[in-house]
C-alpha cells in the first residue's frame, strides 16, 4: 500500500512519544549535557593518532607514507614528511611526520583514513565536543594534539585495540625472525669467506718469492 512505510513510522514516533509518559524505556532523548547516553564500542567521531610507550613523539606509529592524506575524501589531512628516518618498533629506520594537520571542521568522520592505513597508526577517537571560538585554528589539530596513547586506544576501542595488537605483534614478531635470519646468513657468509680466504694457497706471495728465487738461481747459474 502506497504510503505504509510512513504510517509505521508515524504511529511508532507516536507510541515512543506517548508511551515515554508511563514507560522511562520509550524515552530515546536524554537531557544533554547533564545526561548522556552511554557511549558503545563502535562510536567514532574524528580521527586520532596512536603512540606506543611514554614518548609520543617518539613512539607514533606513523611512518608519513601519506596514504591517507590521497585517500581521503575532503582532503582534510595534510602531512609533511621528515627528511631524517627514526627506528620503528623492529628498530627499522622509518620516516615520521614531521608535520601531521586535521582540520576536524571539514573533517566528515568517514574513517577512510583508518580504513587505508597500513600501520594501524591512525583511529577513529570519541571525542565530539570540540566546539571553539576561534575560527580560524581552533578546529585545526595538530601532530601533538592528534596523538593519543595506546592506552587511550585500548580505553575507548578495547575490542578493536586488542585484535590490532596481536595482529602488531605477530607481524613484528616475523619481521624479527626475518632480521635475525638474515643476520644469521650474513655472519655465515662471512665465515664462510674468511675461512675460504685462510685455505687457499698463498699464491701471488709463492710466486713472487720463487720469481725471486728463480731469477736469484739464474744469476747464480750465469756466475
Ligand atoms: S575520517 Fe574521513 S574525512 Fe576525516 S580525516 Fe579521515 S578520511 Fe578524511
Ligand atoms: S596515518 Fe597511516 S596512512 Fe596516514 S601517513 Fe601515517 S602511516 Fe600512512
Amino acid at each position: 500500500m502506497l504510503g505504509e512505510g510512513i504510517i509505521k513510522g508515524l504511529a511508532e514516533t507516536a507510541r515512543n512519544f506517548f508511551g515515554s509518559y508511563v514507560n522511562k524505556e520509550r524515552l530515546t532523548t536524554v537531557q544533554y549535557p547533564e545526561e548522556r547516553l552511554p557511549r558503545i564500542e563502535a562510536t567514532r567521531d574524528f580521527p586520532f593518532l596512536v603512540y606506543d610507550g611514554d614518548d609520543w613523539e617518539k613512539g607514533l606509529r606513523c611512518v608519513a607514507c601519506q596514504i591517507c592524506e590521497k585517500e581521503c575524501p575532503p582532503k582534510c589531512i595534510y602531512i609533511e614528511k621528515s627528511k631524517d628516518k627514526k627506528p620503528d618498533a623492529v628498530g627499522k629506520p622509518q620516516n615520521y611526520p614531521a608535520k601531521f594537520d586535521i582540520d576536524v571542521s571539514v573533517c566528515m568522520s568517514c574513517q577512510i583514513c583508518v580504513e587505508v592505513c597500513p600501520f594501524d597508526a591512525i583511529k577513529m577517537d570519541v571525542q565530539f565536543e570540540l566546539s571553539s571560538d576561534d575560527r580560524f585554528g581552533g578546529l585545526l589539530l595538530t601532530k601533538d594534539k592528534l596523538a593519543k596513547s595506546n592506552e587511550y586506544y585500548h580505553e575507548i576501542h578495547p575490542t578493536e585495540a586488542a585484535g590490532v595488537d596481536a595482529a602488531l605483534a605477530e607481524d613484528r614478531e616475523k619481521e624479527k625472525e626475518k632480521q635475525r635470519l638474515a643476520a644469521a646468513a650474513a655472519a655465515a657468509a662471512a665465515a664462510a669467506k674468511a675461512a675460504a680466504a685462510a685455505a687457499a694457497p698463498p699464491t701471488t706471495v709463492a710466486a713472487t718469492k720463487d720469481g725471486a728465487g728463480s731469477g736469484g738461481a739464474a744469476k747464480e747459474e750465469a756466475k
